[in-house]
């Protein structure tokens, strides 16, 4: 059966392709009953969908989700239940998000290298007032006509060693653990099965994530595959960690699942939302 909860998806505010209300509406068409807004670095667009959700009748949770370095790789953290006003929170976001557009001057820059001009302004277009994320770099390309789809981009110029990649420094995990729980909210690794970290590193991220206070991670996402399921709900089993769900939807066709489609936790997970009054309507 399809889980009626999703803890992870993406808005315009970062880089989904429909508007926050536009995003909350498809989830209820979807058959969503609970939602997790988590655009990449941005809270900006939660009072619009927490109203939109109310209107609909769909429990609201307000959510982020933090660009962060971790032993030179970049690792996504979620922040749920997250207080939008906790001024720290919103200045370290602010902080990052100015890295971003730095980061995307340099992207450009190293594109206009190999040939491609005009990357920045054009993924500028694409964002509107929101942030550049190497999704809307990726769209520019294809719209411009350089690259067939944006999977083809990313594997041609957007990862690590190829022409547009560029190496930044995001936030660091203590930091982006501390401040979502200063902030009233519960940190969750997303999709861990995506790093990449092998037999040394994943126990080691778990470790330090849960010792400075994280408290789940993602088992059922849109980036995990089933037989990932039951290899991250044995791990959050080992570190005693809670399980999150969410489809990481990001748009028609730019994401792996829609919401609404994602199954539900392994039976022996313990949902990172036991207990939250926002989905007793689940039980
Ligand atoms: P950024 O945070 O600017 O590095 O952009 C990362 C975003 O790019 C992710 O959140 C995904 O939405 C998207 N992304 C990353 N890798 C791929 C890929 N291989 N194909 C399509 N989209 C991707
Ligand atoms: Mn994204
Ligand atoms: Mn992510
Ligand atoms: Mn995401």
């Amino acid at each position: 059966m399809p889980a009626t909860i999703d803890l992870h998806c993406h808005s315009t505010i970062s880089d989904g392709l429909y508007a926050p209300e536009a995003l909350v509406a498809y989830a209820h068409a979807q058959g969503v009953k609970v939602m997790a807004l988590t655009d990449h670095d941005d809270i900006g667009g939660l009072s619009v969908a927490r109203a939109a959700a109310e209107r609909l009748g769909i429990r609201f949770i307000n959510g982020v989700e933090i660009s962060v370095t971790w032993k030179k790789r970049t690792i996504h953290i979620v922040g749920l239940r997250i207080d939008p006003e906790y001024t720290p929170l919103k200045t370290a976001l602010a902080a990052v998000r100015h890295g971003r557009l730095a980061r995307a001057k340099r992207m450009a820059e190293a594109l206009d290298k190999v040939g491609i001009p005009d990357v920045f302004a054009g993924a500028q277009a694409l964002a509107g007032n929101s942030i550049i994320t190497r999704s809307h770099i990726a769209r520019y390309l294809v719209e411009a006509g350089y690259v067939k789809d944006v999977k083809t981009v990313f594997k041609k110029y957007l990862v690590k060693g190829k022409p547009g990649f560029v190496d930044h420094e995001w936030m660091s995990l203590a930091a982006a653990v501390t401040l979502i729980k200063d902030s009233g909210g519960v940190a969750v690794v997303a999709h861990p099965g995506r790093y990449d970290l092998g037999r040394t590193n994943m126990p080691l991220l778990m470790h330090q994530f849960r010792s400075c206070g994280g408290e789940a991670i993602e088992v059922v996402t849109g980036s995990h595959t089933p037989p990932q399921y039951t290899q991250f709900a044995k791990i959050a089993h080992q570190f005693s960690l809670k399980a999150s769900l969410g489809s990481d939807f990001h748009g028609p066709g730019m994401s792996y699942i829609g919401m609404g489609q994602i199954q539900d936790l392994p039976a022996n997970c313990i949902p990172v939302w036991q207990g939250w009054e926002e989905a007793d309507c689940l039980n």
